[in-house]
């Protein structure tokens, strides 16, 4: 899992942190993560870390070596927007995880609920029927389900999909995000959006190293293979959205 979005400030803050050799020192990965307790707004959203670590040393992920196996827990701030994003990666699998949804749920902000997103995700593998309720019950929305891995574990992310739904949530409201540009394959990467068609969920390309936007540097992809990918994913999602691909115009 990493950030699909990432915040403006962050991105300063992530820049004017100081890393040590050793952190920046992962194979292939150029870009750093900042690190320690988070917590920004503007006038309409606010963006929180209340957690780090990750105990699956994935290769294209600098949290685990960071942070090795133990997590760390930082107070929740004080919530101040209705609209909140949480930054934390794998917050599923920390054993108070629910602890931490069930008392982010509670928070009131002029009266008001909040809403809340996980920006990097949630990892299937630590996913269960109760985490999943539990995401519901305190209005998390824009459900992100990582599949960086293989295709073979498409039962596993379905089981996970099924989950979602039993707790409430449509396809629509789930993303599936996937790397690219890595050595899961343009091909898999292709498997993995028919399946996604056929569950009905969105999907979001995440590219290899924090990459973004337009100038994304081929490392294991081809330029091609980048420039399709973008442009299914675009499909991919419209069809989602629309329920007809909205660019053949001319047919009834
Ligand atoms: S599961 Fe996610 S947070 Fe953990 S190491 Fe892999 S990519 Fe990073």
């Amino acid at each position: 899992m990493q950030n699909d979005k990432t915040h403006p400030q962050m991105e300063q803050d992530m820049n004017q942190q100081i890393f040590s050799e050793d952190l920046q020192s992962k194979a292939s990965l150029t870009k750093p993560y900042s690190k320690g307790p988070y917590n920004k707004s503007n006038d309409q959203e606010q963006w929180i870390r209340i957690t780090e670590g990750c105990p699956n040393q994935c290769e294209y992920c600098r949290e685990s070596f960071e942070n090795g196996i133990k997590p760390i827990y930082y107070p929740i701030p004080n919530i101040i927007r209705n609209d909140v994003k949480i930054i934390d990666m794998n917050l599923m699998y920390k054993s108070k995880a629910i602890e931490i949804l069930d008392e982010l749920g509670s928070k009131r902000v002029n009266k008001k609920v909040v809403y809340y997103e996980l920006v990097c995700g949630i990892d299937y593998r630590y996913m269960t029927q109760e985490k999943a309720d539990a995401l519901k019950r305190n209005r998390f929305k824009k459900i992100r389900l990582a599949w960086d891995h293989n295709i073979i574990e498409q039962r596993r992310i379905k089981s996970c999909i099924k989950m979602l739904n039993k707790a409430g949530y449509r396809g629509r409201d789930i993303m599936v995000f996937m790397i690219c540009n890595w050595k899961i394959s343009y091909q898999d990467n292709l498997f993995k959006l028919d399946l996604c068609k056929v569950w009905g969920v969105f999907v979001c390309a995440c590219w290899f190293d924090n990459q973004a936007g337009r100038k994304i540097k081929p490392i294991h992809w081809i330029p091609e293979h980048i420039k399709e990918f973008n442009r299914k994913e675009r499909k991919h999602n419209q069809m989602i959205n629309f329920g007809i691909d909205p660019q053949l115009k001319n047919c009834t």
